[in-house]
């Protein structure tokens, strides 16, 4: 059983795959991501799903590996970045992330906030946070069907409150089809965050991912409206839309 109350060696850390450099990964930091195995969420959209089991493989990157990279880049990175998956699944996390800083970087985190506890045991050590916001917070059915899962509705509040609390810097983003959110739930969303203080939102319009079997539709270019998208612009000043 996973136990964030114990320190799990950063050796333990089951990655999947690091990407060495990027620069879009980490606002405003040139960094490297490592993306760790495992996700209990089933999101029908994912583009990592070969990252949802814990199940290392051979070949997978080591913590070595990583450790290597800290010190071959310094002073060439700014930063590294724990993905996944879903990177709070992991119980060596928090020692992985003490390392990190120890070294100089720092640290960004992409997570759904599927595990509050865990996310609160290293918080304090993350400079900046990439949130999804899976669906309307205002409708939890309908956030744990997009999830796949219930109670993601649940320790997505808890996380985001964790975030909230912490005064760590973040961007709540979603991904988008008008098969599981409609016009009004992307603004209800923006509104949501807006009345917590989020000054940042992206909303990432579904694609699918090379080879992806059970693909949704693709997005139409029109969608969401240009009035939809200047009132989710009105709402919060630092709006981004991505479609790539
Ligand atoms: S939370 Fe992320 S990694 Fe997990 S299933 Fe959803 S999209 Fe995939």
């Amino acid at each position: 059983m996973l136990n964030f109350d114990v320190l799990t060696p950063a050796a333990a850390l089951r990655i999947a795959a690091v990407t060495p450099f990027t620069s879009i990964d980490f606002p405003g930091k040139l960094s490297a991501v490592v993306f760790l195995r495992g996700c209990p969420w089933r999101c029908s959209y994912c583009h990592n799903r070969w990252m949802r089991s814990r199940r290392s493989e051979e070949g997978d990157p080591t913590w070595a590996s990583v450790e290597t990279l800290l010190k071959k880049r310094k002073g060439l990175l700014d930063g590294i970045v724990f993905s996944g998956g879903e990177p709070c699944m992991d119980p060596a996390l928090p020692a992985a992330v003490r390392l990190v800083k120890d070294e100089g970087y720092a640290v960004g985190l992409h997570t759904s906030g599927a595990y509050p506890r865990h996310l609160k045991d290293c918080i304090s050590l993350v400079d900046w946070v990439g949130l999804d916001v899976k669906g309307n917070p205002e409708d939890p059915q309908a956030f744990d069907a997009v999830a796949g899962i219930n109670g993601a509705h649940k320790a997505f509040l808890e996380s985001f409150e964790i975030i909230r609390r912490a005064g760590v810097k973040y961007e709540a983003r979603t991904t988008a089809h008008p098969g599981f959110l409609g016009e009004d739930d992307l603004i209800t969303i923006a509104r949501w965050l807006k009345e917590r203080g989020a000054d940042t939102y992206a909303l990432q319009i579904y694609r699918k991912a090379p080879g992806m079997e059970n693909a949704l539709d693709p997005v139409p270019e029109t969608w969401p409206s240009a009035a939809t998208i200047e009132k989710l612009r009105t709402i919060i000043p630092n709006f981004v839309l991505r479609r790539e």
